[in-house]
Order: structure tokens, then sequence, then C-alpha cells
């Protein structure tokens, strides 16, 4: 039952340093907090899986095995998963009544084998949700989810199984297994307790109950947001009300308006990708309004599509299953095991960052207010000119232009210096690889080696281009996960994105934030690939979500070095390399618009810790939001990045729920540990690079991550190094300096 790591859907990404972090959703196979769908009806019987289908037979092939994409067809998934749990079902059954006593092999270990099949298929399954979907795919997970789901809670409430776990866990022999087992063990019995193994029949029933009632408030909520988004749309009938507006823009617009059947007109849809350009760019002030209105006020206009009445019961049943639970709140309850470990310390860190964040924002509004008053604008910056200005007060102040960086930005030269940092940060080689089935011509493989060795790390599956049935955002994969329980086996992982495919032979240029997001997940490849465990549930990404974070981040650090940027950053022209005034250009713009970034991605953290720290009492969202908000000193040009009735993140499952903190968690992280290399060395230093991959990259989730990163630092992170990379001043510095 190992855990994959996804873009969720429809999250958008938190703008850090300048650039556009694609957020990261770990979907655990056996959830510790319930699915999102409900549990089904009674299943229907299984229907006779085909003894050729493809997607139940151990993966072959070279590698040790590589999944069966040329034989995968839509029909099979729904049987396969069928048989795949039917057989889960008697694996788990074997463990739980075997006549031996509980012992670490034959219950924890045994675990990891159980599913094996059900793993492989629902890894395919996945694949097919996020990269080639369709309505008859669609149709198949409608109907498999809950059942899926449901079959995760029959295994986390099997009481026979629970016993011996807690027999292993319990027992002094746990004392003698080794540091990755007694985590393994930990894991386990953590995991059941929480999901509620240990409550009573009445508790656990009722426990059930709110999941799925939770799993309906859950699904009406995201429908609600969709329809908002595609309900609403601001149609330009004339070029007067395109002013301002760049070609790709115009184009985006017009093609909107003629997939909604007004030909020759425009189209700016309610959806962040359309309204975030508009508001950068269209001088008219008054469209500039509209399309933020529709857009802040997604599930929040007082009509069917409302969700407040959902979050406010959203709220009470988490309470209550909190309390059922035994913990003080909901968010107690989801920190638990987490590296923060208590609200109290996420708010901590947040309400440090916050107040020199607005402080920021308002020297950045004040920035604004002076060039408009300089234009002879008569206007108080609003919350729809904030964009609008700030791309005013970038090209004042830097001089720097996005479309002079992008002719430099080729898709593949960056695939090729990612590789090569990869080689000089953990001495891994990249091969292409022929011959391997791939469920789309886009798709390439490549074959991961060690540089000294030459030995097999593993395989990297790239997925850049976008298309129908592909899920929006970037994203990675693991295939495969790492582990040597019967031997070696190695990983295969996945970077899918969703680049503008150009013509045959044409170069892909990306935008400065794009290649920042390739390098991002690249660093998600690189925690995979180096993984070094013995048991699958502990390889590679499999670690908490305010850690998981930070491997990625940090990996965003090496675009910028000037080794890769001489080398890679070619014009797709002249075939020369980035000036290096414009590089300059670049790193001096890095902190540009921090305090809107900081105070926009924090106001929803904040209000998201909140309001799963208010408890069982009845919540009015707009209320305890306005309120939060205000007593926060929320500036009023800036509103939150998701606000409640629309938080996805957060009421579209308990995902993110009481942990959107954890992207400035990790990020605390990430700065610290840049740190490290330019203390040293610099960004290449091996012997940073090599205590790194010792203590981060290859452990997965078999040591604590806070020991994990003092080992790497030989201290915690603290967060003046953050501070730095956001441009804000450091707490203390100024105490620091030396007396005369
Ligand atoms: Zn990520």
């Amino acid at each position: 039952m190992r855990k994959l790591l996804f873009a969720s859907a429809g999250v958008a990404a938190l703008v850090s340093a300048g650039c556009a972090t694609t957020t990261q959703e770990v979907r655990e196979a056996a959830p510790s907090a319930p699915a999102t769908q409900a549990p089904a009806a009674p299943s229907a019987p299984a229907e006779a899986a085909p003894v050729d289908n493809p997607l139940l037979a151990r993966w072959t092939g070279p590698y040790g095995g590589v999944p069966p994409f040329d034989k995968v067809r839509i029909e099979h998934f729904k049987p396969a998963l069928e048989a795949a749990m039917e057989e889960n079902r008697r694996a788990i059954a074997a463990i739980a009544n075997d006549p031996a006593a509980p012992t670490f092999e034959n219950t924890i270990a045994a675990l990891e084998d159980a599913g094996r099949t059900l793993d492989d298929v629902e890894t395919l399954y996945g694949i097919w949700g996020s990269s080639m979907n369709g309505p008859e795919f669609q149709a198949i997970q409608r109907e498999m989810a809950p059942r899926l789901a449901a079959f995760s809670d029959e295994i986390t409430q099997n009481e026979k199984l629970f016993q011996r776990i807690e027999a292993v866990y319990q027992s002094p022999d746990k004392a003698k297994l080794t540091p990755e087992q007694q985590r393994l063990t930990w894991l386990r019995y953590t995991n059941f307790v929480r999901s509620g193994a240990k409550l009573d029949a009445g508790a656990k029933k009722r426990l059930v109950d709110i999941n799925q009632r939770l799993a309906s408030l859950f699904t009406g909520f995201s429908q609600n947001v969709l329809a908002d988004e595609e309900g609403y749309a601001v149609v330009l009938e004339s070029e007067a009300d395109l002013a301002g507006l760049p070609d790709s823009v115009r184009a985006g617009a017009a093609a909107a308006a003629e997939a909604r059947g007004l030909k020759g007109k425009w189209a700016i849809t309610n959806t962040r990708s359309s309204m975030e350009p508009f508001l950068t760019y269209s001088a008219r002030r008054e469209l500039r309004e509209k399309v933020w209105r529709n857009y802040v006020n997604r599930g929040d206009n007082g009509d069917a599509r409302d969700n407040n009445q959902i979050i406010s019961e959203v709220l009470q049943l988490r309470a209550e299953r909190a309390k059922l639970l035994g913990y003080a709140t909901h968010a107690h309850w989801r920190l638990e095991n987490t590296m923060a470990k208590t609200p109290e310390r996420a708010m901590q860190l947040m309400e440090a960052v916050w107040t020199p964040a607005v402080a920021r924002a308002r020297e950045e509004v004040a920035d604004m207010q002076a060039i408009a008053n300089k234009e002879g604008a008569k206007l108080k910056i609003e919350p729809w000119d904030y964009r609008y200005y700030a791309e005013k007060v970038r090209k004042a102040k830097y001089d720097l232009d996005q479309n002079e960086v992008k002719p430099y930005l080729q898709l593949e030269k960056l695939r090729e210096g990612m590789f090569w940092v990869a080689g000089e940060l953990f001495g891994f080689s990249f091969t292409p690889v022929d011959g391997v089935p791939v469920y789309h011509p886009d798709v390439r493989v490549w074959e991961v080696k060690d540089k000294a060795s030459g030995k097999h790390v593993g395989l990297w599956y790239f997925d850049p281009y976008a298309r129908q049935g592909k899920r929006s955002g970037a994203w990675m994969n693991a295939y495969r996960n790492q582990e040597r329980y019967h031997g070696e086996v190695s990983t295969i992982v996945s970077n899918n994105s969703n680049f503008v495919k150009g013509a045959p032979g044409e170069a892909v240029l990306i935008s400065w934030s794009d290649a920042e997001t390739l390098f991002h997940e690249f660093g998600h490849a690189l925690h995979g690939l180096n993984s070094n465990v013995t048991y699958p549930t502990l390889s590679g990404t499999a670690v908490a979500r305010d850690y998981v974070e930070f491997p990625s981040q940090l990996l965003e650090h090496w675009l910028s070095t000037p080794e890769v940027l001489n080398t890679y950053a070619l014009h797709y022209q002249t075939g020369k390399p980035i000036p290096p005034a414009l590089v300059a250009k670049i790193e001096k713009a890095s902190n540009f618009n921090q305090g809107f970034g900081t105070v926009e991605y924090l106001s929803s953290a904040l209000v998201d810790m909140k309001l799963h720290l208010a408890g069982s009492q009845k919540i009015d969202p707009d209320a305890f939001e306005r309120d939060t908000l205000g007593a926060l000193g929320m500036p009023k040009e800036i509103v939150m990045r998701h606000r409640t009735p629309q938080f996805s993140h957060v009421f579209a499952g308990d995902g993110y729920s009481a942990g959107y903190y954890s992207y400035l968690w990790s990020d605390t992280l990430t700065a610290d540990a840049f740190e490290a290399f330019t203390e040293g060395k610099g960004a290449y230093d091996r012997t940073v690079a090599e205590r790194l991959r010792k203590n981060v990259f290859s452990v997965g989730n078999t040591v604590d991550p806070a020991e994990a990163y003092r080992s790497f630092r030989g201290k915690d992170a603290g967060i003046d190094a953050l501070m730095r990379k956001r441009g804000f001043p450091v707490p203390g510095a100024a105490k620091k300096t030396p007396a005369k």
C-alpha cells in the first residue's frame, strides 16, 4: 500500500520567490483520513476477471518489469480492480487469521506484500485518471472510487488485524527490530489508531456515518466551485475592451468565446489562468473589477451553488470526528504525524512571517499608488488594481520584460540542464530508452544510472505536453517504489506537465516560472530516485505533507546557477547563452511582489488553520473569514488566494485541511538548506550534496523528518533563511550588529 504523489486537482500554485510552485497532494492508498468518496452500497458481485487481463499480470520486460501501457484498454480496469481487491482481501484475511503469534514478519512486513497487485492496478488507474481521462473512464471512476474507498475502510476496521498490529507494536521484542522496522511498525499502528481502530462499535459506526456524509459534502463543494467557474464569463464585445492585453491573452480569449458560440468576440472565463493575465494587463479598470468579482465570489453567490452551508456542516462534522478520535480539534488530529506536529507550532511560523509580509505589501501598494498618481489616474489601489500596477512597478523598478527571457528557455535544453544537475549533485546519468511501452506517443523514457558504478538506479518517464484528458498543472508520480524487502527493486518515476507542444522540430519555449516548476517536479523525481530503503511503504516521497515539498522546492534553486544558465539557457535561434545582464535583472527582481504573494497565500493558510481550531461551534464562514482577516489586519488591497467558499484544498477533501501551511513550512527548510550550499563551496559543493543525499533524499520515511533535517544541517532550520529568501527583514538581525 504505497503512497503516490500527485498534484491535486484545481490546486493553484503558491507564489514563491516570484514563481509558481506547483502544489502536490500525497494520496494515501490506505487513508489515515477518510477517502473523499462515500463508502459504497454493498458491492456488486465481482465479475470474473479474464485471465488475460494485462493489468493483473506481473510487470514484465527489462528493468525488473515495466508498466504494460501498450496492452491496457479501458475495459480492463473494472475487472482488474475487482479481482485485485479480492486478492488483497484474501491476503489480509490470511494475516489476520494466522494461528501463529503476531510478529513483525508475519504481520507488519506481511502487510507490505498484501495488495501488491492492487497497487499496480491502482497505479495504472491513477495514470489514466490524471493523464488519459475521458467520459468512458470517468464512468468507471464514478463506480469504482467509492468501492475502493470502502475497501480501505474495511481493512482499517478489521479488528483481528489491528489486534495483531497492536501486539507487535506493544511487544518488548520491538526494541530488537531495526530502526526502519520500528518506524514501519509505528506508522502502521498509528495510522490504524488515527483511523479509529481503537474505538468501540458505536463510535466506529458514527465514524463511518460522518465519513460518508463528509464525502458527499466534499463532492457537492467541488461541483459547486466547478459550476461557478464554468457558469460565469466576462464577454468582451469590441477591440476597445481588449486595451492592454498581449496577443497571447487575446488569442486565448477569442478561442474561449468561440467555444461558447460567440465567434468574433472574446471571453474571459472564471478560472485563475484566465483571471490572472487579464488583471495583470487589462487597462480597462471596470472590466478588471468585473472579472475579479466573479472570481472571488465563486461558491459565495447566495444561490443554489453557494458553499457556505456545506462548509459549516463540514466543519462541525470534522470537529465531532476529532473529538470521537480523542483530539482537541480537527487541526490537532491532522497535524499529529506531520513535521510541525502541533497547530501551535504551525501558527507560530505563520504569525512570524505574517507581520513583515503585510509591511512589505503596504510598501508595494505605496509604489503602485505613486505610479497611478504620476499617470494621473484618479484612483485608490483596489484588489482588482494590484496585479495591473504591480506589473508597471516591475517594469519601472527592474526593467525586466518576461518576453525578453523566454527565447532562452527551451524545454529540451533545460531538461538536459536538469540531468546535468542530477549528475553533479547525486552522480546520476540519464540515457534515453527505446522500446519501453508508453501510454501516449508524447511520453519518453530515460534510464537513470549511477555514473561511477554504472549500476541501474531507475526509470524516469517524461510526459511534458498538454492534451485533452490530462489534468492541468504539473506533478510527479511513482509507478514503482524502490525497496529491497525481497531483493532489490528499482524505482520508476514520472514527471508530468502541460507545456504547449510546438510544431515538429520547433523548440518549445517556456516561461521562467515554468522552468522553476520543471526543476521543482524533477526535485520530487530525484527524491524518489535516491531512495534507499527496505520497505516500500517508507520509500521515496512517502513522507509527511509538510516535508514533501522540501526536496522539490530545494531543487528550484539550481535553475538560476550560472553553470546551468550559461550552458543550457540558450537562445533558440542564435544558440547564444542568456546575457549576464538579463540574469542580473532576473535575480534583482526575484523578491519582487513577495508582500503580495506571501499575504495572499498566508491569509488562506491562517484562515484554514483557525477554522479547524475553532472546535464544534457553529460557524458562519463568511462572517468568520471577515472577522479573522479583520483581526489579522489583512491589507484591503489583497484578497485571500483561496477564499473559504472556493478553498478546494480544504473543503473538496480532507487532504490539505489544516494543512495549507505546509508550503511555508517546507519553504523554511528549503531556504535554510540552500544556505548550507552557499555557506560551503556553492551550489555544487559535493560534500554538502552528499550530506543531503544521505540524510534527506535517500531515507524516505524511515527517519523522523526533524531528525533527518538536523542530521543534514547540524541544526534546526529557524526562519532567518526564509526571511532572507523572501527579502523580508530578519528578526533579531539588528541586535546582532557588532557593538563598537
Ligand atoms: Zn511539489
